[in-house]
């Protein structure tokens, strides 16, 4: 049986992430018929919201899905059964996401890491050169390996695709980045990008979404596999009048239209600066207790989520059980590869600087508790780092 401990719940998984009291409050509310005019003005209203996160004048579409299903209509609504696509084995997101084209019969071919750093633009833009023959329809890249908390530069990934004149389709999973850091969807030219509620957002799990650009959207009228649910045509529509083909989660809307007005009340670039400034002391902490993070590349540090490696022999899984255990705090577990190896603190969405300390705090006393070699003094140093920055 699980002890009582006293104290509301840390919640620094990365994602779901905490809900702020009015986004909850949002939601808190009787049902409204999904086909009258309230309705339509509310989804009309979320879509304009969220064009400056994206970065995008173009279709931005809602399923009522977690990331996983966008992922599955980028792929059924732009590619069909042998078509070749190229994707970097940045992680365990990656990953799934290979699985997935490989289950629906894309040729995938993959360019690996060792889930240290992000996907290399050079190594894309050199492959993307040998394809002469175009063959291959779409490049992939997670922006946010939440797994490694390694960043692709996708900006980067455009001027190699360019660099090479290669028509590829450029797809991109944001899912645990857009909200945390600055995302341009129109201006590096990315055809498709992926994103989920529960994450940056601050909105519980539930709704995907997916920017459009009109090159993927004429690759969808054109072509791709045979769809229903996850046809996007009717996502363009829905842009025009806010109206869903099928029942909306209502409720999850009313979160998201709160949740975009505290971003923007924020300003999206404090938003930005904040889990800027969040990571650096996360990382700052790492340093001071001798551990390592699983991210090597300094360029690729992301700002919602720090994956940290424990010194061989221990378990990583043990330290955030203790952590449960005795502080009541959940943290992100090791996925896949790094499974055991790695912890993973979230730092996105809705935090203040008071909880990111009582999270570091948690994390310090955890290690002590269970006996995992590390020094002390973590705290103090993203303590000092967070006084400064202010
Ligand atoms: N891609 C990334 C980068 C993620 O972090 C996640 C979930 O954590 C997913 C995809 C899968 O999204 P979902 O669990 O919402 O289906």
């Amino acid at each position: 049986m699980t002890q009582f401990v006293s104290g509301r719940h840390f919640l620094h998984t990365p994602g779901p992430t905490n809900l702020p009291e009015r986004v909850q409050r949002a939601m808190d509310r009787n049902a409204i018929n999904h086909r009258g005019p309230e309705f339509g003005a509310l989804g009309r209203e979320v879509i304009q919201k969220l064009r400056p996160v994206f970065g995008t004048d173009g279709i931005i579409g809602i399923f009522p899905a977690s990331g996983t299903g966008a992922w599955e209509a980028a792929l059924v609504n732009t590619l069909r059964e042998g078509d070749r696509v190229l994707i970097s084995r940045t992680g365990q997101f990656s990953h799934l996401w290979e699985q997935m084209a490989t289950r629906f019969g894309l040729d995938v071919m993959a360019l690996e890491t060792d889930w240290r750093r992000g996907a290399d633009p050079l190594a894309i833009g050199k492959v993307l050169e040998d394809d002469r023959e175009h063959r291959i329809k779409a490049v992939f890249v997670v922006h946010s390996e939440t797994s490694t908390s390694c960043m692709s530069d996708v900006g980067a990934v455009r001027e190699a695709m360019d660099r090479a004149k290669h028509p590829a389709l450029l797809m991109v999973d944001a899912i645990s980045s857009l909200g945390c850091c600055d995302y341009r969807h129109d201006a590096w030219k990315v055809d498709v990008t992926i994103a989920g509620s529960q994450k940056g957002l601050m909105v519980p799990p539930g709704l995907s979404f997916t920017a459009i650009s009109e090159k993927a959207m004429a690759a969808a009228r054109a072509g791709g596999s045979r769809r229903s649910y996850w046809d996007w045509e009717p996502l363009a529509t829905a842009n025009k009048t806010g109206f869903f083909p099928y029942t909306p989660a209502i409720n999850l809307l009313w979160a998201l239209r709160e949740a975009l007005d505290i971003m923007a009340e924020e300003g999206l670039p404090a938003v930005y600066a904040r889990h800027a400034r969040y990571a650096e002391a996360t990382r700052r902490a790492v340093a001071a207790w001798g551990l390592e993070l699983q991210c090597l590349d300094p360029h690729a540090y992301g700002p919602g989520v720090t994956a940290i490696r424990v010194p061989d022999g221990h378990s990583a899984d043990r330290l955030r059980a203790v952590i449960l255990e005795q502080f009541n705090m959940s943290l992100g577990n090791g996925l896949g590869r790094v499974e055991d190896k790695v912890f993973r603190i979230g730092h996105m969405g809705d935090l203040g600087v008071l909880s990111l300390m009582g999270a570091l705090t948690g994390v310090e006393m955890g290690l002590r508790a269970a006996g995992i070699p590390h020094k002390a003094g973590g705290v103090q140093a993203a303590l000092a780092f967070l006084s400064q920055a202010g």
